[in-house]
C-alpha cells in the first residue's frame, strides 16, 4: 500500500474512533475472516476472556471492559 494511501486509511480511522468505541475501531479493521471467526466466537458464547487472550495473540489490541461494554450498550457508539 502506498504511503498516500495508509494516509488516507489512517484518517478514516481515527474518525470513525471519535464516533464509536475502542472495541469496534478494533472490529471495523479486522478482514472479513476475522469478523466471522470472532462473530461466530460470540455466538457460541465463548467467554469475553479468552476471546480477548485469542486476540491479542494475533497482535490485535482489546480489553475484556471494552467488549463488556459494548455488548451491553454502554459504549460510546451510536444507538
Ligand atoms: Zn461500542
Amino acid at each position: 500500500m502506498s504511503l498516500g494511501k495508509s494516509l488516507e486509511e489512517m484518517k478514516k480511522t481515527s474518525r470513525r474512533s471519535n464516533k464509536v468505541c475502542a472495541y469496534q475501531v478494533m472490529y471495523n479493521n479486522l478482514s472479513p475472516q476475522d469478523k466471522k471467526a470472532l462473530d461466530e466466537a460470540w455466538a457460541s458464547d465463548m467467554p469475553t476472556n479468552l476471546v480477548v487472550r485469542a486476540l491479542r495473540q494475533e497482535g490485535i489490541k482489546t480489553s475484556g471492559d471494552s467488549v463488556r461494554a459494548h455488548q451491553k450498550g454502554i459504549c460510546k457508539c451510536p444507538k
